[in-house]
């Protein structure tokens, strides 16, 4: 079992870091790095997770899209450990949803990504993984991926303040109407 690490919180520097490439996912600190993410990200009742938002400014995250009382409509699937990924393709088609992070506890927005994406990463074995990934898990994987460069949710929202609610509206208007 991985143990808990703090979350960043937005205005800390490492958070706006272009993060590097892990060069050996066999490493100790990697693969306990990757434990203690997953165990993290369930405790907060994410649904993705990546290095940077606990301080580690390295390209690795953790999609585990689950329901739960952030996200009660997101698909399950089992928490993957991505590591140096690429989106090699994405459709012309682009959805907005809302969004919310764990370096910016009680807002959510609105946030345009692509509808599916071709990514490609290496899992915590070591082995090169391409997959397509489509709707709520593209989304994900996108956000993630964003924390990578230095890029918050916050920063692709339309000047428009229709795109951003707290988490108590959130929870009032947004759930109750089925969307993500
Ligand atoms: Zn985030």
């Amino acid at each position: 079992m991985g143990e808990l690490l703090s979350v960043l919180q937005l205005g800390n520097p490492v958070l706006r870091q272009k993060a590097s490439f892990v060069e050996n996912i066999n490493d100790e600190h990697i693969q306990k790095l990757i434990d203690d993410l997953m165990a993290t990200v369930v405790k907060a009742n994410g649904v993705g997770i990546a290095a940077p938002q606990v301080a580690q400014s390295c390209r690795l995250f953790i999609v585990a899209s689950h329901p739960n009382s952030r996200y009660p409509n997101a698909p399950e699937m089992e928490p993957t450990a991505m590591i140096n990924p690429k989106i090699i393709a994405h459709s012309t088609e682009i959805v907005k949803g809302w969004e919310g992070c764990l370096c910016v506890p009680g807002i959510r927005g609105l946030v345009p990504r692509y509808q599916a994406i071709e990514v490609e990463y290496t899992d915590r074995n070591d082995k090169l993984q391409k997959q397509e990934l489509t709707d709520f898990v593209a989304r994900i994987f996108q956000h993630e991926y964003d924390h990578l460069n230095g890029i918050i949710f916050l920063d692709r929202l339309k000047s428009n303040l229709d795109n951003i609610i707290t988490e108590q509206e959130y929870q009032k208007q947004i759930i109750n109407n089925t969307q993500l």
